[in-house]
């Protein structure tokens, strides 16, 4: 059963990918990885990597099973998939304590994120008695036009860490529903929730080889997996960096390529804002799954006759919040996810003490002592700053948000839209008049007025530009378009040869 599968993975060396509908150990050792809490460092378990044979063998079984799976009707493929969720609904104290334990962030935000996988999943059952398509008009007599949506084949998805089930699931529900097969590559600080998201899909009776689960490095399996030439589609949620190199190959090797990336979110408090609700929002935004949220708000834009107030009282409501492990339910903010991601916060605390008129305004140390010892800790992070700055430019994805002062509605605009990122940003005020300009102005995915940068529901388009995205958004009838390729249809009931354009209806 699932939960013993976890025990026994703790105990021995073992990927079980879950390759052709089997769950199997690689043919051959790779590199082994530890899957570690990031609150006591405790071994969740061990991993190795998938061999190179073993992702051929995956992206082979996928494209096998695509031509049974895109002419099973998509009702049924829709029901398939709240088959599948019913099961993760009855495991989803389970499931969040998985996440919880092995990525950190509390356990509300996880049960909130396994919740969020259930909610895709009811969407997109819905859609399997849509999925429509247009009939209209021709410009010739006895013609019939329509277009008609296509599964695009073997979809390789590659996904982080941070939201380990909802993120797989915005890809591998609407890409399933859509026909497709897939072979998901989960980021490998988060493989068991993985594996409990692709289980309660097998046991809902996913025929072999439509889903698939390899485990491993970006540079090496991630790598292996996009390029595969059965893989016709890559869907991708990560950093711009990455996402520049994916695309790239992408584009050169002609598949269809969708690229969730970074951000640089900001919120606007102006001076007709309810303050408690200002307040509110910036803690949310800035220290919620520790600041490590692709919509994170990382910057704070006051206008300055309320900078003060604002600032004092979001500095003493970030110096209340408990950090600490994410399974005690008392804690208000769980740790950074490694070691690693600790010394990318420090080198930007570093960075914004030293920028010219920064001031830190609390916070900015790793916590090392007592219960948190053992964890990857960090101080909820404020900085007095301008919009120049690398703090108030560059992503660091950890609790750290820059305040930064306007004199206005359109000083605090330009600001907020003079960033590389544009995927979510928030405006906290009273006035009509400026909610529409801001809806009509602000130069992101995702807008947010009176309410925090982050917070998004599954049934509205997900995603960003500039160096947010490139043009496609998951969730919603958005993802339908990422999955499927259009197909227009012309049947010529006339019995003769009529040309578009050329020949013209004679009445
Ligand atoms: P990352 O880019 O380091 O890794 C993401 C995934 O890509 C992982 O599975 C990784 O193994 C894989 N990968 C890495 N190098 C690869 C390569 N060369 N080829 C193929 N795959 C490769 O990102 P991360 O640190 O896991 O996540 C944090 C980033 O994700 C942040 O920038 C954050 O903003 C972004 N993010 C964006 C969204 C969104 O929807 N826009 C959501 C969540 C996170």
């Amino acid at each position: 059963m699932p939960q013993s599968l976890l025990e026994k993975n703790a105990k021995e060396v073992g990927a079980y990918q879950f390759i052709n509908g089997r769950w199997k150990k690689p043919a051959k050792k790779g590199k082994i990885f530890e899957n570690r809490n990031p609150s006591t460092g405790e071994l969740l378990s061990v991993y190795a990597e998938t061999p190179s044979d073993d992702v051929d063998a995956a992206a082979r079984s996928a494209q096998k099973a695509f031509g049974h799976w895109r002419k099973v009707p998509a009702p049924r493929r829709g029901e398939l998939l709240l088959k599948a969720m019913a099961i993760l609904a009855r495991r989803k104290e389970e499931a969040a304590q998985v996440e919880t334990r092995e990525m950190g962030k509390v356990l509300k935000e996880t049960r909130g994120d396994v919740q969020e996988a259930i909610d895709t999943a009811f969407y997109y059952a819905g859609e399997g008695r849509r999925l429509f398509g247009q009939t209209t008009t021709s410009e010739l007599a006895d013609k019939f036009c329509m277009s008609v949506r296509m599964p695009v084949g073997v979809c390789g998805l590659i996904t982080p860490w941070n939201f380990p089930m909802a993120i797989p699931s915005w890809k591998i529900l609407p890409a399933l529903l859509c026909g497709n097969s897939v072979v998901l590559k989960p980021a490998s600080d988060t493989p068991d929730s993985a594996r409990l998201f692709v289980e309660a899909l097998q046991q809902a009776g996913i025929p072999d080889g439509v889903v698939n689960l390899i485990y491993g490095r970006g540079a090496t399996v991630g790598k292996a997996l996009m390029e595969h030439p059965d893989v016709r589609l890559v869907s991708f949620t990560g950093s711009s960096q990455v996402g520049g190199l994916i695309g790239g190959f992408c584009g050169k090797a002609f598949k269809k390529c969708s690229l969730e990336m970074g951000g640089k979110n900001a919120q606007i408090v102006l001076e007709d804002a309810n303050m408690d609700l200002a307040v509110e929002g910036a803690v949310w935004g800035a220290f919620g799954t520790s600041g490590q949220r692709c919509t994170a708000t990382s910057r704070v834009i006051v206008h300055a006759e309320v900078y003060a107030e604002f600032l004092e009282r979001f500095v003493r409501r970030a110096r209340g919040l408990k950090v600490g492990d994410g399974l005690d339910p008392s804690t208000d903010m769980g740790p950074l996810i490694n070691a690693r991601q600790v010394r990318t916060v420090e080198k930007y605390v570093e960075i914004g003490r030293e920028e010219d008129g920064a001031k830190l305004a609390t916070g900015g140390k790793k916590i090392s002592g007592g219960a948190c010892a053992a964890g990857h800790f960090f101080e909820p992070t404020i900085f007095e700053g301008r919009p120049e700055m690398r703090i108030a430019r560059e992503e660091i994805f950890g609790p750290v948000a820059t305040v930064i002062k306007a004199r206005s509605f359109e000083e605090a605009m330009a600001v907020l839209n003079d960033s590389d990122y544009g995927l979510s940003g928030a405006v906290y005020t009273r006035d009509v008049n400026r909610v529409m300009r801001a809806v009509a102005d602000m130069e992101t995915g995702i807008t947010y007025i009176n309410a925090p940068t982050i917070g998004a529901e599954v049934h509205l388009p997900f995603g960003g530009v500039k160096r947010t995205g490139n043009g496609h958004r998951e969730s919603g009838t958005s993802a339908l378009d990422i999955f499927t390729e259009w197909k227009s249809v012309y049947i010529d009931y006339s019995d003769k040869l009529q040309k578009a354009q050329i020949d013209t209806y004679e009445g």
